[in-house]
């Protein structure tokens, strides 16, 4: 057969399957293996012979899903993680030293952002935060100390786009290693390994699994580097359980679906939100007035689910929008089938300064939404009587 397409192999790409004949994937619940012989043992021990171990580091159900993942993301090597703080935890230990330099984007996930600043700082690694949107800025800031970049894109909660491809060229002229955390566009938005990322970290905690049930991540890349964070794994622990992988690899096989839905859903919301009066800006990467929306042609399949629009007033009247919504779940998540709201200003950005935040773009008046999928009038029905409600309480 010629080469399956990425949703098919989304679906049947399978490296086992057992003695019973399964058809759906098994779970392997086990911590560890048992061995014919002595000899056996020690060689899978050291590596010599591929076998498992111990399921901190080898565990049949986890590797299924790792080899998956890297059949979407065109990546040589996989490592599942317990989440996908840990993904990011598990690739910054492994590559940062002290006395070198780490240049992160200024909008990352609010604890990427405190694992660096308050932690590996701590150990004499340089963090600097930098709008990569601004290439010449961004390249002041290289020195030969400089070992990493780190971004997402889109951005989070404000939607910009980086363009990877530029950044990825200009890293690799002075030999840093790029890592873009992949979680807002899943491996059928875009592949940041394609167009010149070293190393693409997931949170498996949000689309891949789709249904909020369990936390995850992974890091995926070239196996000389993806071997390394699998070194660190094997020794500091904080690894995927069977059970999670079990769900992210079922996951795996409705995530274009899924997405194709999501996006498509996200892109009615965002254009309704966009005439509607009480909505001052949307912010969605999908809209040809997003700044970036040249850059995210160029680089995404779909433009994502998650949308941030900003009303009039302060954080009184972004609240009393929020509150107002009664299908539309106020959480601080994304990536669900559930359509969620979130308030950044005062939950996942509210450890920030007031003065940082509004560089940031993150007002009082922002609000997120993460949209699920449910039917899209249903969305909007919500929306819209959220946003009346706003009205009558003016008046
Ligand atoms: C949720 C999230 C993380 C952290 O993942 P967990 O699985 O919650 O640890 C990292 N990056 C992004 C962009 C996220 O949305």
């Amino acid at each position: 057969m010629d080469k399956l397409n990425l949703q098919t192999q989304a679906i049947r790409s399978q490296y086992q399957r057992s003695h019973e004949g399964e058809h759906s994937e098994a779970i392997y619940e086990t911590s560890s293996y048992v061995y014919s012989s002595s000899l056996e043992s020690a060689n899978v021990f050291s590596g010599q012979v591929k076998g498992n171990v111990y399921s901190r580091f080898t565990n049949p159900t986890v590797r299924e899903f790792e080899n998956r993942l890297a059949v979407l993301e065109s990546a040589e090597s996989c490592v599942a993680t317990a989440s996908g703080m840990s993904a990011l935890l598990a690739v910054f230990m492994t590559f940062l030293s002290s006395g070198e330099q780490v240049i992160c984007s200024k909008n990352v996930f609010g604890s990427t952002a405190i694992l660096l600043r308050n932690y590996f700082a701590k150990y004499g690694i340089e963090i600097i935060f930098a709008d990569l949107l601004d290439l010449e800025a961004f390249s002041t800031l290289i020195t030969p100390r400089t070992k990493m970049v780190f971004f997402e894109t889109p951005c989070n909660p404000t939607l910009e786009i980086i363009d990877i491809e530029k950044v990825c060229t200009l890293c690799r002229a002075h030999d840093l290693l790029v890592v873009v955390d992949n979680t807002f566009l899943t491996p059928f938005g875009q592949n940041p390994l394609l167009i010149g990322a070293d190393i693409v970290v997931h949170s498996t905690s949000k689309y891949i699994d789709g249904q909020g049930r369990t936390i995850g991540g992974a890091a995926l890349g070239q196996e000389h580097l993806i071997g390394q964070v699998r070194a660190f794994m094997r020794c500091a622990g904080p690894s995927m359980n069977a059970h999670t992988a079990w769900v992210v690899l079922k996951g795996l096989e409705t995530l274009s679906l899924r997405m194709d839905r999501h996006c498509h859903n996200a892109a009615l919301i965002a254009q309704w939100l966009k005439s509607h009066d009480q909505v001052t800006k949307v912010l969605y990467p999908g809209l040809e007035s997003h700044p970036q929306y040249a850059i995210g042609l160029g680089q995404h399949h779909a433009h994502g689910a998650v949308i941030s629009f900003i009303v009039e007033g302060g954080k009184q009247e972004a609240w009393k929008v929020i509150d107002a919504m009664k299908m539309i779940s106020l959480t601080t998540n994304i990536g669900d089938a559930k359509s969620m709201v979130t308030h950044p200003a005062s939950t996942t950005h509210a450890k920030l300064d007031p003065l940082d935040r509004a560089k940031l773009g993150i007002g009082d008046n922002l609000i997120r939404i993460s949209v699920g999928l449910e039917d899209v009038g249903d969305i909007i029905s919500d929306l819209d009587q959220a946003l009346a409600l706003r009205c009558i309480y003016e008046k």
